[in-house]
């Protein structure tokens, strides 16, 4: 579950790469077209939203792009292409759009994610935390939606019309420790392909380690993580092990992708490596 096209090959990637690999079904809901988003091509300035306003359009072939290099071919819209506009950053007049998600009603948009899960019955959601990982409204209105869809979603009296109730056995939130996240701002600057490094507050879910419940070692598919990001073109310039963003402030691109169990049982056998651990695939 994501707000903007982009955030699921930044967040996810390598991960969403390696259970299509494996065989597991991945299903990916993005909740807004991300129409507010800066677009870094000067070629395709000319999308964003006060000029042709088209850059929605433009991303919904970005992220099909993008889940074709990681091999997923579920993804869908929450409440279907353009149901909810992105909102911007906090505190923009774009804020109080009543057709952004924002102002959604969270429970009518829970709503349509209770018809995703009741059809596709996973074992496990991935959302951001109640900061939306940074303090995005979409990203943590998404949050909100997620905690909401999963909860609705295992009620038999909550619209029996949308399927047989289903509760999903583990819902994590997207982390990045941050001894992990500060070696790599290191590296970074270091090599410094941009023009400086983004601050640790902008990147998205960093907590201390120890905060962590789950690693996943997805070095065979940062790859795959590069090229999905790439997609992203209007969002993203990808430069080796590094990215920027549209501030042109360089990140890490890490393989390894970290989670937080906050609903469900850890698996059996210590420390996580596997988002599966306990359950059925
Ligand atoms: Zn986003």
């Amino acid at each position: 579950m994501h707000a903007h096209p982009d955030d699921e090959s930044i967040n996810n990637g390598s991960t969403m790469a390696r259970y299509a690999a494996e065989g597991v079904r991945v299903t990916l809901v993005t909740c807004t077209l991300g129409e507010g988003g800066e677009v870094i091509p000067p070629e395709l300035a000319h999308l964003a939203q006060g000029w042709d306003d088209t850059l929605g359009a433009h991303r919904i072939n970005e992220l099909a792009a993008a889940m074709r290099e990681l091999g997923v071919t579920d993804h869908r819209f929450l409440g279907g292409a353009g149901r909810y506009r992105d909102s911007g950053m906090m505190g923009v007049p774009d804020n109080e759009n009543p057709a952004c998600f924002w102002q959604a009603d969270v429970d009518e948009a829970a709503g349509h994610l209770v018809a995703v899960i009741r059809e596709v019955r996973p074992q496990v959601l991935v959302t951001y935390d109640e900061q939306g990982g940074y303090g995005h409204p979409d990203h943590i209105q998404a949050h909100r939606v997620a905690l909401r869809g999963h909860e609705l979603a295992a009620d038999p009296a909550f619209r029996p019309e949308l399927g047989p109730a289903w509760r999903i056995a583990k819902v994590y939130y997207n982390r990045m420790p941050r001894s992990v996240i500060e070696a790599g701002l290191r590296r970074t600057a270091a090599d410094a392909p941009f023009k400086g490094v983004a601050p640790v507050d902008q990147i998205p879910g960093v907590v201390d380690d120890e905060v962590v419940t789950t690693a996943l070692d997805n070095a065979a598919y940062v790859g795959a993580k590069a090229a999905a990001m790439r997609a992203h073109a209007t969002q993203i310039v990808v430069d080796g092990n590094h990215f920027a963003l549209s501030n042109e402030l360089g990140q890490p691109l890490i393989a390894s992708e970290y989670y937080q169990l906050v609903r469900g049982t850890p698996g059996p056998d210590g420390p996580e490596t596997d988002l599966f651990a306990g359950v059925a695939r």
